[in-house]
């Protein structure tokens, strides 16, 4: 094989069928799980002022090191930026419009971020997720959490743990952050450079290292719900009492700080066991009561959740919950005299909603049959020269081989929908 010129840029991916069929199938499952909840989807552009991915938090590595910044050819030019996430594009969405609220969207689609490459990361990676802006009422909380739980569960994932903490207001974060300071410096030779350095900016972020060498200071570093406030410490309860009431099982992870700066109050993790602890988390979500303000707009609170799509799929692969896709064809007309019969054939089968498919080049009767086999079409709709002057088309069950009748031509469409509705 001759080596091609290009390559997909790394980290990023072609995929093909039939894993895109797969990918697509589950967007749908969210869409039709979201919309079931009252989300309506929401398409925002691929790319925002740069400004607007700023506000996630400016000691964030996806600000710092992982956004993909351009200039446009204006002049003076505008700093852009591929989205990183969507949760910022959505909430200046909701300045720039101002919607009632609560204002509950779902969405879809690519995100990019500058990382290193590897199993279950990639440059540009598939999201779904929703927001309900306008409401800081724990049961949007709960019912934002319950949305991810449905899709997991929809798609056949039972190794799927909810990690849940609260981050507080600004009042019990700033008493935390003192609190942590303190402790993370007493410790701060035990400590890895690059958290090191991280707690020169953002002591929280610390907590969120996956690096194995700080964990032993992690695991015994002061929590936040210790610092919660009377209020905070009660909207936290009162999301537990009712996740309890509908059954829901998670687990408290007093350190679960999430890897953008702007989460507020509650904070959750879906993680599942099936991969590999650096590439574990398949969603993650949380509240940002600030971020629309900091954009330009009201003092919204706002409550959201972000799953990947790509780490959905990989974890299905490993609990082998994979969803068999099954061929989009059930018809492949074979047609030797020309071809030109197969154009009417298809076309009328396709407008009867028949799913159809067909050979080009005016290949052989042989090689036709092997692309219908190929292909798995149930039916094979034949016409070689005998079809031909008798004015008929034979009609073939690819599967059972049980021989082939001979109809006129004018009932093809006919004929195949009662054979298709007959055969398993
Ligand atoms: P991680 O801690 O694994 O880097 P994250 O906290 O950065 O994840 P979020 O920003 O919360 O992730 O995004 C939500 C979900 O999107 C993640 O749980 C994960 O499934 C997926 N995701 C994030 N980054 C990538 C990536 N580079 N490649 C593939 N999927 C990703
Ligand atoms: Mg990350």
């Amino acid at each position: 094989m001759s080596k091609s010129l290009f390559r997909s840029p790394r980290g990023t991916r072609d995929i093909l069928a039939p894993e895109s069929t797969r990918r697509h199938q589950l967007v749908n499952r969210f869409g039709e799980i979201a919309e079931r909840s009252g989300f309506g989807l929401l398409e925002s552009p691929i790319f925002e002022d740069v400004s607007v991915f700023q506000r996630i938090g400016a000691s964030t590595d996806i600000v710092t090191k992982e956004l993909f910044e351009f200039n446009d050819k204006g002049n003076p030019p505008q700093r852009l930026a591929l989205r990183p996430e969507l949760t910022a594009g959505v909430c200046r969405a909701f300045a720039q419009h101002r919607p009632t609220v609560p204002w509950k969207v779902w969405y879809h689609g690519p995100q990019f971020r500058y990382e290193r490459p590897q199993s279950g990361r990639y440059r540009q990676f598939m999201q779904v997720g929703a927001e309900t802006l306008g409401s800081d009422d724990p049961h949007a909380d709960v019912e934002m959490i319950g949305l991810g739980l449905s899709f997991y569960e929809a798609v056949g994932l039972r190794r799927v743990r909810l990690l849940l903490n609260s981050l507080g207001d600004v009042e019990s974060r700033s008493a935390y952050r003192y609190a942590l300071t303190r402790y993370l410096q007493q410790r701060s030779t035990e400590l890895t450079e690059q958290s090191l350095a991280t707690l020169g900016v953002n002591p929280l972020r610390v907590l969120d290292s996956k690096r194995p060498a700080d964990q032993p200071v992690i695991s015994e570093a002061p929590v936040m719900t210790d610092f919660l406030t009377e209020e905070s410490a009660a909207h936290f309860q009162e999301v537990q009492d009712c996740l309890d009431g509908l059954d829901v099982s998670y687990e408290l992870a007093p350190r679960l700080v999430r890897g953008l700066d702007y989460y507020t109050r509650t904070t959750f993790e879906f993680v599942t066991d099936s991969l590999a602890a650096a590439q574990n988390a398949v969603g993650g979500g949380g509240r940002y009561d600030g971020l629309v303000e900091s954009l330009g707009g009201p003092s919204t609170p706002g409550i959201g959740l972000a799953l990947g799509v790509d780490r959905t799929l990989l974890a299905c692969e490993a609990e082998g919950v994979l969803a068999e896709v099954s061929s989009a064809v059930r018809v492949f007309v074979v047609d030797t005299v020309g071809g030109s019969q197969a154009v009417g054939l298809c076309d009328r089968l396709r407008r009867a909603g028949i799913s159809t498919d067909r050979a080009f080049d005016r290949r052989s009767m042989k090689a036709q049959m092997k692309l219908a086999d190929r292909s798995e079409a149930r039916i094979a709709v034949i016409v070689g020269p005998d079809e031909q002057s008798e004015g008929v088309v034979s009609v073939r069950d690819l599967r059972s081989h049980a021989g082939q009748q001979k109809i006129p031509e004018a009932d093809t469409v006919k004929t195949v929908k009662r054979l298709l509705s007959t055969l398993s």
